[in-house]
């Protein structure tokens, strides 16, 4: 039996991984705005500081696994909040608790998505990866378009991730990441009644390969594999879970 943190664990993809890992006997304290073990508002700098005092609290003895899932769709405004959800509260939360972490040896497993190898602005992506939270959010917000920080707020957690594995794999943690293809939630509900995004949305969501739409628990029993002693030697890779949507739009990269 282990012990897990799952953010975003309150709705859609977290909530199946959250779920899962319960019914096979694991115990997990969700972090989120709402209905969570951990309440706490992973947007602002305060909000993560007091999600991971808490966790120290609940889990004075490490964490088996630690997953960052809270995030927010493309439809979201202002813009800047994806960034400083997506980005900045997934990377507070990831190093903030690699401690507790490393005590037991454990697994992160960071929830990105198949959108991070889009093109996206140059100067938004390392502003993000120098962690200049306040020049992130402005370029966002000078662009103005939810797609791109979207986009690029995956793509740099993802590059961040890879960065870091080798250093957390030194201390014993194996971090790797999951880009989820389009998968039934609040969040693409949310994208579907957007006037702009909806219809591209739709129209995306009929070519993935596999002939349907993901179902939070297809990311779910990926994101417990990479969470267990099966995958002891998966580390820093990111796992396309998207009905071979990645593979139809980049045939030649992986
Ligand atoms: P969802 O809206 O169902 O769940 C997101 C969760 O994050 C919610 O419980 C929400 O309360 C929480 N959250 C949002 N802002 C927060 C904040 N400031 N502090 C704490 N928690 C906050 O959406 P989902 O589709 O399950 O998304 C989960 C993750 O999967 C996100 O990171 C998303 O980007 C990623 N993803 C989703 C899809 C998809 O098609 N649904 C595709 C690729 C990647």
């Amino acid at each position: 039996m282990g012990l897990h943190a799952v953010s975003g664990g309150a709705s859609g993809i977290g909530a199946a991984i959250a779920s899962r890992l319960r019914s096979r006997g694991d115990e997990v304290l969700v972090v989120d705005v709402k209905d969570a073990e951990v309440e706490a508002d992973l947007s602002r700098r305060e909000g993560c500081d007091a999600a991971l005092e808490r966790l120290a609290e609940l889990a004075p003895d490490g964490l088996d696994g630690l997953v960052a899932c809270a995030g927010l769709g493309p439809a979201t405004r202002p813009v800047s909040l994806i960034t400083r959800v997506n980005f900045f509260g997934a990377q507070r939360l990831v190093d903030g608790a690699r401690r507790l972490v490393a005590k037991k040896k454990g697994a992160v497993v960071v929830i990105s998505s198949n959108s991070a190898p889009m093109d996206c602005d140059q100067s938004y992506i390392d502003a993000l990866l120098a962690l200049d939270e306040e020049r992130a959010c402005s370029i966002a917000e000078e662009i103005g378009d939810g797609h791109n920080a979207y986009a690029g707020s995956k793509q740099a957690i993802t590059r961040w991730m890879r960065r870091e594995a080798a250093a957390y794999a030194a201390e014993g943690i194996r971090m790797n990441a999951i880009a989820p293809g389009i998968t039934r939630t609040a969040m693409t509900d949310s994208v579907y009644a957007d006037a702009e995004l909806g219809p591209v949305i739709k129209e995306f969501g009929e070519t993935v390969p596999v002939g349907r739409l993901g179902q939070p628990d297809d990311i779910a029993s990926a994101a417990c594999f990479l969470l267990s002693d099966e995958a002891s030697f998966a580390c820093g890779s990111v796992f396309f879970i998207d009905g071979g949507h990645d593979a139809m739009l980049r045939p030649d990269e992986f």
